[in-house]
């Protein structure tokens, strides 16, 4: 065989596949090309038979650790030797059915970066590679490209662009890539009055420590953030009308989560997964009573984004309530101007990147030893759920609010 075209179907759009396939063709001395189509990833391969095998056995065994491969097909073909292995520009044939890559957290690359000071993404809150980052919610079509992405409103910089153009760079087709000169950014709200601060951030986390209730927009939707402390707490629940709907925290690690809950090994994993859901554990007495009245058992989550990271860089606190923003029976808020207008809070920190498909925490359980959602959202849709058996039967629920 001096050929193979090869498609590849699964969660291979926006996880830096085709970087991915682009070094291996490298490494195992294959031309040719691949191409996203959409809903699979189209490779042609080019060499000896023991090269094309090779490249066979990495595609699969190598892939990256977001990628998930559900078919590959092989046609044998008899294309002739080609100069080079090229990234080739999108299809939009047989986009529908595609699957998109969910929203995972920051990678330990990217937070080094962020954390910094000598690095042009120093206290970046919108920084990402093709490991991490934000994916599903800024998607507005397929193929998974940048032009198809809310991430079209800023165009790159072209320290940005050299990256993303660099096969050998970990931003190489990183779609949602960008820094402080040409990406996203965030602003405080005081009421509707812009505050003037050098530092969003920073401010906010301020705000907070003062005991001050802050909307924070994050990825895939809007928390209210409050300090772990009771008489902020309820001032909070009189303010969203909620007084006794258990609020979620997010603390700055496995550690301060000892604090507050109880935790197995299982839930560890959970909280400190790339997908990194809300698990709800056996809570402590430390924990504030007001967060979770009357449960004995409440939800926390570690710190997902970089904006996250960066807050509890700004801070002694060991977490914060983070709870959804939304009006009783109604969605989180999506828009910057909603979560102002609402009234909700002292301060708003919003940004001005687009947020097209909502998500919300997702909530898990450990129920005998097996995590068990409660929500399944962010992290993992929109994942297709894998059911064991073809028989099988399943009921759906839906939550609004
Ligand atoms: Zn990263
Ligand atoms: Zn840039």
């Amino acid at each position: 065989m001096r050929g193979a075209r090869i498609e590849v179907t699964g969660i291979v759009q926006g996880v830096g596949f085709r970087p991915f396939v682009y070094r291996l063709a490298k490494k195992t001395g294959i031309t040719g090309y691949v191409k996203n189509m959409g809903n699979s990833v189209e490779i042609l391969a080019v060499g000896g038979g023991e090269e094309i095998n090779d490249f066979l056995a990495g595609l699969e065994r190598d892939a990256p650790p977001l990628a998930r491969i559900d078919n590959v097909s092989v046609q044998p073909t008899d294309e002739k030797d080609l100069q080079a292995f090229k990234i080739v520009e999108s299809s939009s044939a047989g986009g529908s059915g595609s699957v998109l890559p969910p929203d995972v957290c920051i990678c330990e690359t990217c937070l080094a970066e962020i954390n910094d000071p000598s690095n042009p993404r120093y206290g970046y809150p919108f920084t990402v590679c093709v490991d991490c980052g934000a994916r599903y919610t800024i998607i507005e079509t397929v193929p998974y490209d940048r032009v198809n992405t809310s991430m079209t409103d800023f165009p790159m910089c072209s320290e940005c662009k050299r990256e993303y153009e660099d096969p050998v760079d970990r931003r190489f087709h990183a779609e949602p890539t960008c820094c402080p000169a040409c990406g996203p950014s965030y602003h405080l709200y005081y009421g509707s009055k812009l505050v003037d601060v050098i530092n969003p951030v920073e401010a906010a986390v301020g705000k907070l420590d003062e005991g001050r209730i802050v909307a924070v927009m994050g990825v895939g939707g809007t928390h209210l953030a409050s300090a772990l402390d009771d008489t902020v707490v309820q001032r909070l629940r009189r303010r969203f009308n909620r007084p006794e709907k258990p609020f979620a925290i997010m603390v700055r690690g496995l550690e301060a989560a000892s604090k507050f809950a109880s935790l197995s090994e299982i839930e560890k994993r959970l909280l400190t997964s790339l997908r990194r859901p809300i698990v709800a554990v056996q809570k402590k007495s430390l924990a504030p009573e007001l967060v979770a009245p009357g449960l004995d058992n409440i939800g926390i989550m570690l710190p997902y984004t970089a904006l996250h990271h960066l807050m509890f860089n700004y801070t002694d606190a060991d977490g914060f309530v983070m709870t959804s923003a939304n009006l009783p029976g109604e969605h989180m808020f999506t828009e910057a101007e909603k979560v102002v207008a609402s009234g909700f809070s002292d301060y708003c920190l919003v940004h001005n990147r687009r947020i097209l498909n909502r998500v919300d925490d997702s909530v898990l359980r450990v129920v005998g030893g097996r995590p068990a959602f409660i929500r399944r959202s962010r992290g993992y849709v929109p994942e297709p759920i894998q059911l064991e058996k073809e028989s099988m039967e399943v009921v759906l629920g839906l939550e609004i609010g």
